[in-house]
Parts: C-alpha cells; sequence; structure tokens
C-alpha cells in the first residue's frame, strides 16, 4: 500500500495491563471536575448536582508510572490530583446506569498535573482551562488492572503522598458521581469507545510539586502510580 502520509503519524501512547502481554492503547482522555465534594470546597467551589462536568486531555500527555519528567513548562504551581481511571474496553453510547459497568475494561491509578496559576488566570477570564491541564506528561498513569480482578469501585481507599508525607485519603465512596452516573452521562455526548480513559476527579488535599518531588498514589486492588519531578527545561 502507498503510504500517502507527508510524515510517519505517532502510535496511539499504550498502558501496560496488569499480568497481560498486550498494552491499552490510548484514544481520548475525559477528566471530571469536582467529584469529591471536600475537593470542591478547598478550591472555593460547591459541588455541582445538576450534572458532572468535564474537561480533556490529548492522549499525548501520557506519561507512564515510573517515569521521571521535567517540571511542567511555564508554570509556578503545578499541582498534583490523585485520580482513580476508567479504561473503557467496550463501546458505550446512551448508556443505562445499571448496565453502564459492562464498557469498563478496566481501572489505574493516575495523577492529574494542573498547572494550576493558569487554570486559576483561565477560570478568572472564563477562558478554556487547555493550558492548566492538557500539556506533555499531565496525565501520569499506572499500569491498568483487569475489571474482573479488581471487582466494583465501592469503598476503597485512594490516597497520594507527596515526599512521603500522606496528603490525600479518601475513598472511592466520596465521588459525588459514581462511575456508572459518569459513563451514562458521558456516553450522551460521546460514543465512548474502547481505548477511552475517564479520569474520574480528585479528593481534598491536593497541593504544589517542586524541582525533586516524587508522588506516589495509591488505590486499594491496583498497581500503584509514581512519578518524580525534575528540573526545569
Ligand atoms: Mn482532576
Amino acid at each position: 500500500m502507498i503510504n500517502d502520509l507527508l510524515f510517519d503519524a505517532p502510535l496511539p501512547p499504550a498502558i501496560p495491563i496488569d499480568g497481560e502481554e498486550r498494552k491499552f492503547p490510548v484514544r481520548r482522555i475525559f477528566c471530571v471536575g469536582r467529584n469529591y465534594a471536600a475537593h470542591a470546597a478547598e478550591m472555593g467551589n460547591e459541588v455541582d448536582r445538576e450534572a458532572p462536568f468535564y474537561f480533556t486531555k490529548s492522549a499525548h500527555a501520557l506519561c507512564l508510572s515510573g517515569s521521571e519528567i521535567s517540571f511542567p513548562l511555564a508554570t509556578e504551581d503545578c499541582h498534583y490530583e490523585m485520580e482513580f481511571v476508567v479504561a473503557i474496553g467496550e463501546e458505550a453510547f446512551r448508556a443505562r446506569q445499571e448496565t453502564a459497568l459492562e464498557a469498563v475494561y478496566g481501572y489505574a491509578c493516575g495523577i492529574d498535573l494542573t498547572r494550576r496559576d493558569l487554570q486559576a488566570a483561565a477560570k478568572e477570564k472564563r477562558r478554556p482551562w487547555d493550558l492548566g491541564k492538557d500539556f506533555e506528561n499531565a496525565a501520569v498513569i499506572a499500569p491498568i488492572t483487569r475489571a474482573d480482578k479488581f471487582g466494583q469501585p465501592e469503598s476503597q481507599r485512594i490516597a497520594l503522598s507527596h515526599n512521603g508525607i500522606v496528603v490525600q485519603d479518601a475513598q472511592l465512596s466520596d465521588m459525588v458521581w459514581s462511575v456508572p452516573e459518569l459513563i451514562a452521562h458521558l456516553s450522551q455526548y460521546y460514543h465512548l469507545l474502547p481505548g477511552d480513559l475517564i479520569y474520574t476527579g480528585t479528593p481534598a488535599g491536593v497541593g504544589a510539586i517542586a524541582p525533586g518531588s516524587t508522588l506516589l498514589g495509591e488505590v486499594d486492588g491496583l498497581q500503584s502510580v509514581s512519578v518524580s519531578i525534575g528540573q526545569c527545561e
């Protein structure tokens, strides 16, 4: 076949799967805002109980757990946000809550790195959050555990340590919108497809990283996520 591409198209980033040879290729990354009441409060917001809301990150913002990354560009206030991540394995379109988990391939620990200063400036000017949220290495992800091994998201502990000190500590049951509710809602707006990820929001306790920081995030039943932060470029 004649290749008519101007340059080589990048392969999609792919995530290792616990106990599997093959990896999970990533399509889109959806992220839920304000899904833990205590985090919404610490950011000076109230939880919107009408409907969840989302932002997105490019698949090329992914960063595999265990990496050392440069301190993110153009920020003086980059925050960690520990998150429970849902990996979609089957199409979900206008899914019903009762059957929504059938679309889930597995789950992983993730960290939503956020340039909080840029996000705050965007919020103030009512501009989009892209510069604050969607940047290189901003979506840290651990290997995926299959749903049949993990079971269902219930009251598992979700926690993150910064330089060995526990700074975020909550339970998945603290989420305002549950995983089935999120899939049912989001699939009214998109055909969710295999390879899509949903970062389901962060508990309270977010804070700033610095060059030399190490982050270690855990959810009961999943492989931990870690990343270390090097110097600025
Ligand atoms: Mn987040």
